[in-house]
Order: C-alpha cells, then sequence, then structure tokens
C-alpha cells in the first residue's frame, strides 16, 4: 500500500530535528511520499531545501495568507526562484483566512491572486488555504486562470465542495475528518474518488485518538482508515485513488 501526504509543514523543529525517524516512521504507515509547504519565503526556501535531500520529498513555494502582510516588494521574483529546482511542484499554500485575519483582507487577496498569476505563468499548480472564506475563494478563482487547484484541509459543507468540483478543482482531506464535530463528513461521504486526496497538515491537526499531541505524516493511514469508514470502502481502495490523484495533480 502507498499513501502519500500532500499537506506537511516538516520544517518546524519537532519535526526538523528527527526527521529522519518521521520520514521512517511515516514509511511504516505507507506514507511514502509527502509534500513539504511553504508557507512565506524562509520556509519556502527550508521546504526546497528538504525535498533536495530526500527523495520522496516534494516541496510547494507560496506566501500563507496570515504571512501576506509582511512580503518584501520582490518576493514574487524570489518565489520564482526558487520554483527553479526540480523538486518545486506546486505553488502555495496561498488563500484566504478570516478567522484569525493576521493579514487585511485586501492585502491577503492581493498576494493570493499575484500568486496564482505566477503559478500560471510557471505552469504550476496551486494549494490553498481556505477559512470562513468559501466566497472570497469562490470569486477570486472564477475570475482568474489556474492549470490545477488543491483546496487543502477541506472543511466547508457539501454545496461547497461541489461548487469547487465543478470548476475541476479538487479537495485534500485533514485529520478533521475524525473528530467528533466534523463539518465535512457528508463532503467526505459523497464526493467522487477522483475528487479527493489526503494530507496531514502537521505539525497541527492531530487526528483523533491522538488529538492534541504532535502531528506527523505517518498519521496519514489514521486519517484514510476514517475516510474509508465513512464511506463504506476498504482502505485499499481509498489509498490508490488519493495516491494516484495525488501523483497526476503533483506530476509525481
Ligand atoms: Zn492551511
Ligand atoms: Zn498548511
Amino acid at each position: 500500500m502507498l499513501l502519500i501526504d500532500t499537506h506537511a509543514h516538516l520544517y518546524y523543529d519537532d519535526m526538523y530535528n528527527n526527521l529522519e525517524e518521521v520520514l521512517s516512521d511515516a514509511k511504516l504507515n505507507h506514507v511514502k511520499k509527502i509534500i513539504c509547504i511553504g508557507t512565506d519565503l524562509d520556509t519556502s526556501l527550508k521546504s526546497v531545501k528538504i525535498a533536495e535531500k530526500n527523495e520522496n520529498v516534494f516541496a510547494t513555494v507560496g506566501i500563507h495568507p496570515h504571512d501576506s502582510k509582511d512580503v518584501p516588494n520582490d518576493y514574487l521574483m524570489q518565489l520564482e526562484k526558487l520554483s527553479s529546482s526540480k523538486k518545486v511542484v506546486a505553488v502555495g499554500e496561498i488563500g484566504i483566512d478570516n478567522f484569525r485575519n493576521h493579514s487585511p483582507i485586501d492585502v491577503q487577496k492581493k498576494v493570493m491572486v499575484e500568486q496564482m498569476e505566477l503559478a500560471y505563468k510557471l505552469n504550476l499548480p496551486i494549494v490553498f488555504h481556505n477559512r470562513d472564506a468559501d466566497n472570497e475563494i469562490f470569486d477570486i478563482l472564477s475570475n482568474h486562470p489556474f492549470h490545477k487547484a488543491l483546496s487543502h484541509c477541506f472543511s466547508s459543507n457539501l454545496d461547497f465542495a461541489k461548487k469547487l468540483i465543478s470548476q475541476r478543482i479538487k479537495i485534500s482531506f485533514s485529520g478533521n475528518v475524525t473528530f467528533k464535530n466534523a463539518t465535512n463528513t457528508k463532503t467526505v461521504e459523497s464526493i467522487s474518488l477522483e475528487d479527493f486526496m489526503l494530507e496531514t497538515d502537521c505539525p497541527f491537526l492531530a487526528p483523533h485518538p491522538y488529538r492534541g499531541s504532535k502531528n506527523e505524516p505517518k498519521y496519514v493511514l489514521t486519517i484514510a482508515e476514517k475516510v474509508a469508514e465513512i464511506r463504506g470502502e476498504t482502505l485499499e481502495k481509498i489509498a490508490l485513488s488519493s495516491t494516484k490523484n495525488a501523483k497526476e495533480f503533483f506530476n509525481i
């Protein structure tokens, strides 16, 4: 069995200082490929470095909505430079976050759109973050071209999932599918096998029953098991389809 963690932030100290162990634990749990996601210029560079050192790790480069207020004037040029590494497979994570509002909404939108334009020019997919921002996200995606797009840590309702899928956007489920108060169970249950992938978003958001402890790529297995249970399908079937989707999406 082969699973892929499509969203991990491996550069946080706890994981970074034990990276060999983290990667081998992942492998023991069938998680054999990992996409390390940048959130600003510094962590984008770190993601590229980790990917260049580890065959089965790939990187994205991008500015998270939280960090969009802090970008230097030449940030697009710097992202483009970083993306020249063969291990860079997408621009992300970009997006809108109306929950924490660390950056003003107009700045978040501007920086998201500019990075979409960069991804389009570089022929790369985008990975986007959406927290309480269904309308803003859909408006931006409807008005700016993209090659491929992935809605990471999907937590909106089924109607919104269908809206995204109708625009050929893929969805990724995280540990939040295992929570008692999960808001996305209907989506997990009813969207087509071709439309979703799996992720941990580690070190955040460890799945039940590990909630509150450190999250790591190995827990994609726990998430896959829960998705299989909700859908009434075998774990093998979920692994096969989610891995195929991730390989095609990221071209890995
Ligand atoms: Zn995110
Ligand atoms: Zn993330």
